[in-house]
């Protein structure tokens, strides 16, 4: 089909929604390594996790089998208040860079949460609704998951206490207020309310929290109180399941107009929204099917892929959850106070990681005042204040468009708009004042915190 027929805005139907998310681990020949149980050694089994996790969702992380799993109606039927999200011919952003690249967004902010968590918040806390639970713990650092989360339980009636890193709880009242709104507790982290968090703050009385500290207050909480479960926000590969919807409604709306993206781009933090948007592209990959360019983006101030070793490591500073394999910067690693919170985390997804291991995609890492340079131009022309994580994808998004413009090249790009940033105004705040820094670890910096890996690595 020609240009002139692509509209601005490609929306779907109710209809034309994805009846079943894609289980990308099934069209892996070498899949992710298992999860360990950090005192044995040994594979996790359901029965261990079930202790931390719901069942069933239990069951989709140790599912590496089976291609498609059926989305229950009453996970549908929230996903049709604000999906399918649209996908965005860029016209305006082309025209002002004057590129002949043709550039795509799929926009996930259109929701209260203001980002993509919710399409996997919703599924957790309904599974945990179905298997009779009082409520859910969980972590969250700038604030989007723990926001999308509650929203997720207030809907099923499910009692949701959250642990938030403290610098953002006493940095980000609006995102903690509007968690309270929706009924959740909110306690800043290291708390004296768990024995992990009084170690913790012993041993270290002025931090200002981590993502893998808050985290191990939330296992802490779920295990120690009758009828709650833990739920995470990314990194597993279940929540990398639910985030199929995004890259499914993508791949629908492409096809309607037999475009095929040339390069898929997407930020990443512990992975989820962008093995979510490549998950049908990359199957068709793995089955040789088609060939895509794949960007994974990070900060240079936590450059997991970039720069991180391949290894299994902790997911969370209290060593309490299961080793994970994956390209980390150790558990024990502090990024600075770079302002794309949801890019914080030590580790990536393992089915990332293992996909990047074989060659399937590659990395970038981007410095934060380019990053908001590219925010900015974006905001100015496609009408949309977009979320810092964000950004780092049009940062690389821009970058391939201007190379085009070089060559000549009508490639079609492809990112992931993952939210807003209207509750990120301090970040922009700096930014326009000039205030801004590019901090980037040093190796030796990294190596000290590579020295804390657990053993089981030599
Ligand atoms: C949390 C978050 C991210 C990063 O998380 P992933 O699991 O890597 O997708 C990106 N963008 C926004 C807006 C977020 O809230």
């Amino acid at each position: 089909m020609s240009n002139e027929k692509i509209p601005y805005k490609i929306y779907l139907s109710e209809d034309e929604l994805p009846k079943q998310w894609y289980n990308v681990r099934a069209d892996m020949k070498k899949k992710p390594a298992p999860l360990l149980n950090p005192g044995t050694g040994m594979p996790v089994t359901a029965e261990e996790l079930g202790h931390v996790f719901c069942d069933e969702l239990v069951k989709q992380e140790l599912d590496e089998t089976t291609p498609y799993i059926d989305i229950p109606e009453e996970i549908l039927g929230f996903y049709k208040m604000y999906r399918p999200s649209p996908l965005v011919r860029a016209y305006c952003l082309e025209k002002a860079l004057d590129t002949p690249a043709k550039i795509y967004y799929k926009f996930e902010g259109n929701n209260t949460s203001g980002s993509h968590k919710l399409n996997s918040a919703i599924a957790q806390a309904y599974y945990a609704k179905k298997q009779g639970l009082k409520g859910v713990t969980t972590e969250t650092g700038a604030g989007q998951w723990g926001t999308a989360l509650s929203m997720a339980c207030s809907y099923f009636g499910l009692d949701c206490k959250v642990y938030m890193v403290k610098v953002s709880y006493e940095q980000k009242p609006f995102r903690r207020e509007v968690m309270r709104t929706y009924g959740a507790s909110v306690t800043p982290s290291p708390s004296m309310t768990t024995e992990v968090g009084k170690k913790i703050l012993a041993e270290f009385p002025d931090t200002n929290g981590s993502l893998g500290c808050a985290i191990s207050e939330a296992v802490e909480a779920a295990t120690s109180q009758e009828g709650y479960r833990y739920v995470l926000g990314s990194v597993l590969s279940q929540v990398l399941l639910h985030q199929t919807v995004i890259g499914l409604e993508t791949k629908t709306a492409m096809d309607k107009y037999g475009i095929k993206p040339d390069i898929i781009i997407g930020c990443a933090g512990g992975g989820s929204n962008l093995g979510g948007l490549i998950a049908p592209f990359m199957g068709e990959k793995l089955k040789g099917e088609a060939d895509y360019r794949i960007i994974a983006v990070e900060p240079a101030s936590c450059p997991s892929l970039t720069r991180g070793v391949y290894a299994y490591d902790f997911c969370d500073t209290g060593k309490v959850c299961p080793l994970q394999k994956m390209y980390t910067l150790g558990s024990g690693f502090m990024p600075s106070a770079n302002h794309a919170g949801g890019l914080r985390y030590h580790g990536m997804s393992a089915i990332l990681s293992e996909l990047y291991d074989q060659g399937l995609m590659e990395a970038k890492s981007v410095e934060q005042t380019a990053v908001f340079e590219a925010a900015q131009r974006f905001a100015r022309v496609e009408g949309i204040l977009p979320a810092p994580e964000s950004s780092h994808a049009i940062k690389v998004a821009l970058d391939e468009a201007l190379k085009c413009k070089e060559t000549g090249e009508e490639k079609t790009i492809l990112f992931g708009l993952t939210g807003t940033g209207y509750f990120d105004m301090y970040a922009y705040a700096a930014y326009n004042d000039g205030k801004m820094s590019d901090y980037i670890p040093s190796d030796e910096e990294l190596q000290k915190s590579f020295d804390t890996l657990p053993k089981i690595n030599k």
